[in-house]
Parts: C-alpha cells; sequence; structure tokens
C-alpha cells in the first residue's frame, strides 16, 4: 500500500493535461485551489497506515491474498459491506468534504459483476481483462474516477437521436488493437487527483444506441484527454493570505468536466463494447452502490454537527432549550441516515460473480434520505449560528492595524473564547453549508449517484405491493381470489 506521501509524489508523475480559469495548470500538485482536494484523496492512504483504523480501511484481496487498501477491495462479505459505509463516516468525519475516492471503488465492484455476467451470455472475455486490471489497481494502490454521467443534450432523445452525436460518449473507430472514443463526462469527482479513469455507460440503452455501450479504463494522463475544472463558490479564498476565511484550512473536494478527444483504448482495458443489454445493470449497479457510499454525507454532518455546537457554546447560547433541541434535531437526522447505509450493507447479498451487492431497495431509500437531511440539517446549523456566518469581515481586517481592534472588540462571544475561534467555527459552518463544501454537502447529495426522481423509480419498482396488498385484503377479510 502507498503511503500519503508516495501518493502525492505518484501524482507528480502524471502528465494531466488540466484546465483551470482558462489557463493551463502545470503544476496541479501545488497549485492552491487543487491542493486541498488532494489532500482530502490523500487522507484515505494516511488513515489506511494508523493501526487503530487497519479493520475499517484495510481488507484482503480476493485474487492475491494480500493487504490491500479497502478502496481497491471487491466486496466479499456482508461484512466488508457494512466496513465499506463505516470507512464512508469515518473519513467524511476526518476530512469535512468528499474524499472523493468512492467512485472508482464503487465502478470496480459494479464492473466485476457485470464483466462476469455478460461473459456468461455471451461467451466473452472481459471479467479475465477486468480481473488482470483490477490486480494492477490493487498492487498500485491507485486512485480511479468512476466516469459515468455524460452531457447527454437534448434529455428527451436517446445517445442515437442526439444532433450532436458526442453528446454520449461513443466508440468512432475500431482497430486491430483497440478502440477510439470521443466524448465528455460531467461532474468528475476527484478527476484530477485519480491515476485511472474508468468510464461507464450513463444510462440503459437499446441496440441502436449500441455504439455508446461502453466501459473501459485508462491511465488519467492518456493523450487526448482533457480537464475542465469545475468552479465552487469561494473557490479562490484558497488563494489569499492567510486561513481563517477557507473554514476548512486543510481539505476540500473538486469536480472537473473531463473530455475524451479521439482517444485510444487498447483491448486489454476495454470492460464492455456494444453490449447494450448490460449498459443498464452496469448503471444500475453502480448507482446502487454509489448510494450506499453517501454514508460520506454522515462523517460530514457529524463535523457540522460539531461546529454548530461550538458556536453554540461560543455565543453561551448552549443551555437554552430550542437550541438543544435543533441539536438533537441535528443528531436524529444524521444517524438515521447512518441507519441507510449499514443496513442496506446488512442486507447484502452474494451475486453469481461472488461480489457481494448492496440491498438495493435500502441503498435507494438512503439516498432519497441524503437528497433530503442534509438540507434540513445545514438549516438548523445556519439558524443556530446565526447572522454572523455571512456577514463576519474578512481575515484581513480582523489583522488589520487600523479596525482589527473593532472587529476582535465587537465580534467577540463569551470572554473566555479568542474572537477568532468564534470567527473560525463560524467560517467552517459557511464552508460546509454555502462554500467549497456545499458542492459536496448539499448539491451533492440531491444529485450524485443520480438525481432525487432516479431514487423515486427505483423505490417503486422495487418494493413489494402485492405482498402489501395481500398482507392487508388478509388481515381485512377479504380472500377472493383477485388474479
Ligand atoms: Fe465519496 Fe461522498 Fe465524495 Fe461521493 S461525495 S466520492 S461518496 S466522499
Ligand atoms: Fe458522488
Amino acid at each position: 500500500m502507498k503511503t500519503p506521501a508516495e501518493y502525492i509524489e505518484s501524482l507528480r508523475k502524471l502528465k494531466l493535461n488540466v484546465y483551470m480559469f482558462g489557463r493551463k495548470v502545470e503544476n496541479l500538485v501545488d497549485d492552491p485551489i487543487i491542493r486541498p482536494s488532494m489532500n482530502a484523496v490523500a487522507a484515505t492512504y494516511s488513515m489506511a497506515m494508523k493501526p487503530e483504523y487497519q479493520d475499517i480501511m484495510t481488507a484482503t484481496s480476493h485474487i492475491t491474498g494480500k493487504k490491500i487498501n479497502r478502496f481497491t477491495h471487491i466486496h466479499q462479505s456482508n461484512d466488508d459491506l457494512v466496513k465499506k459505509s463505516k470507512m464512508g463516516r469515518l473519513l467524511g468525519a476526518r476530512t469535512g468534504c468528499c474524499f472523493q475516492r468512492c467512485v472508482g471503488m464503487d465502478a470496480l465492484n459494479a464492473l466485476s459483476m457485470t464483466t462476469y455476467d455478460i461473459d456468461q451470455k455471451h461467451n466473452t472475455q472481459y471479467n479475465k481483462r477486468f480481473l488482470k486490471y483490477l490486480q494492477y489497481v490493487q498492487e498500485n494502490d491507485l486512485v480511479c474516477d468512476g466516469a459515468m454521467t455524460d452531457p447527454k443534450g437534448d434529455r428527451s432523445l436517446p445517445p442515437h437521436k442526439q444532433e450532436d452525436p458526442d453528446m454520449f460518449l461513443r466508440v468512432v473507430e475500431e482497430k486491430k488493437d483497440g478502440i477510439v472514443v470521443r466524448g465528455a463526462k460531467a461532474h468528475q469527482t476527484g478527476a484530477v487527483n485519480s491515476h485511472e479513469i474508468i468510464v461507464m455507460p450513463t444510462i440503459s440503452m437499446r441496440e441502436e444506441d449500441r455504439d455508446f455501450a461502453l466501459s473501459f479504463a485508462l491511465p488519467s494522463d492518456t493523450k487526448g484527454i482533457t480537464y475542465i475544472m469545475g468552479r465552487q463558490s469561494c473557490d479562490t479564498r484558497k488563494l489569499e493570505d492567510g486561513d481563517i476565511d477557507r473554514g476548512n484550512v486543510v481539505f476540500g473536494g473538486h469536480e472537473a468536466l473531463v473530455i475524451f478527444d479521439d482517444v485510444f483504448v487498447p483491448w486489454e482495458r476495454v470492460f464492455m463494447y456494444r453490449e447494450h443489454e448490460f449498459a443498464g445493470q452496469l448503471v444500475e449497479q453502480f448507482a446502487s452502490y454509489h448510494r450506499q457510499s453517501y454514508a460520506c454525507k454522515v462523517g460530514v454532518g457529524d463535523v457540522l454537527i460539531g461546529a454548530v455546537q461550538t458556536a453554540a457554546e461560543y455565543n453561551g447560547i448552549q443551555k437554552a432549550s430550542h437550541v438543544k433541541d435543533k441539536i438533537i434535531e441535528m443528531n436524529q437526522m444524521n444517524e438515521t441516515l447512518y441507519c441507510g447505509c449499514i443496513a442496506c450493507a446488512s442486507e447484502g447479498h452474494r451475486e453469481l460473480s461472488g461480489t457481494w451487492y448492496v440491498d438495493t431497495l435500502l441503498a435507494n431509500v438512503h439516498k432519497q434520505n441524503v437528497t433530503r437531511f442534509p438540507y434540513e440539517i445545514a438549516r438548523l446549523a445556519q439558524d443556530i449560528a446565526g447572522g454572523l456566518m455571512v456577514t463576519c469581515p474578512s481575515e484581513e481586517d480582523l489583522k488589520s492595524p487600523e479596525v482589527g481592534k473593532w472587529v476582535e472588540k465587537y465580534l467577540r462571544g463569551t470572554s473566555t473564547v479568542p474572537t477568532e475561534h468564534r470567527i473560525r467555527i463560524l467560517r467552517l459552518i459557511e464552508n460546509i453549508t454555502l462554500g467549497t463544501a456545499a458542492v459536496g454537502y448539499l448539491t451533492e447529495s440531491m444529485h450524485g449517484a443520480g438525481s432525487p426522481q432516479a431514487q423515486r423509480i427505483m423505490i417503486s419498482r422495487l418494493v413489494n405491493m402485492k405482498e402489501k396488498q395481500d398482507t392487508a385484503r388478509r388481515l381485512a377479510g377479504i380472500f377472493e381470489d383477485r388474479g
């Protein structure tokens, strides 16, 4: 397994083509806006080194028997799935933001099942190729970006009917030794901190869409791949001197738009090629795993609740009954989220490939809760934090020789707490509920791993309504056979 320092060094060796604010980023590792997101991924390495977290952060590879980072593991039991949920909470609480490495783990696990199932049906060799790739990822302890979301253009049209056929990533040329692909993947979490990019289709497909039914993996610095960094609110605060106004002084997340401009993929890296009838399965399996992964929001919720309790104490309002009650409510919602990600893991089952898969109904219910509770937790956090969270002068004003003394004097809460500490904790709450980390805690909670309606469709498909109705009729004394 890599140390965090080895991880950062390994990124220095990559030559990713990255743009931000219209300019090419020459030194990703030391870029002040990107570096906090790299630090968050590095936490997935450092925590795996700590003796007290070995059980959660590491696993035994089912292909080599070696000890590996859990982020590269294929789940072999319910216990593995439960530990995955615990790992998400642990790292969310450690970083207070999106630590980005789950998408690759979820892509690997979904592919371990889908490649097996395609081979069973079509007598292909995808699973063998995949396992070879998996071993490479495990032995080098790599970060993989799981790239699913296509730009999608006109949402009312399937891929093959789009006016611009590149709206869904597709094969444009087949060669003897591989394929050439073109298209883009949007909202790619952790893309520029990844060694590999694993591409999957974004929706289920019909035969006419088979050129879009692709899955493959490439090194992230492959020729023809370009990354365009997404903006986050308050992102340029990271360029300022000082660290108070950043809120989270060490960690952050990032997303990027990834362009594939006629990129060559060798056959040994192709895991699905025009098998349109398996596109939907791969999407569903990845999405269910990723809906479980939103255990991370529980960990970020832990940070937010801790910050709010601290802010209340700094203001001297911690004993007010409504404040105590609101904090209880925040905890109740946060632990309800935890129940969901533990439940879908505990109720998981073994698939034919041997991989353990979450209970999809419960994973969807969990993610549906994630689209709501963090918003409500954030609302209560802002209620208790008070308006100063958004009207507070800058760090430079606090440190100004002219006005600093007034900021210090008038923004003080209880007399035992330095004004700077009060401002710092409010900036952290601002960061999670309005700033750079709100991308992960709020909007990604809404749309990541599928927007709310996607889970509602799955819930309606997966509940056993007939059984519920039969039970109700029986108890009501209705025994007629309705077929
Ligand atoms: Fe992982 Fe959560 Fe970030 Fe998704 S949002 S990559 S599940 S930390
Ligand atoms: Fe996500």
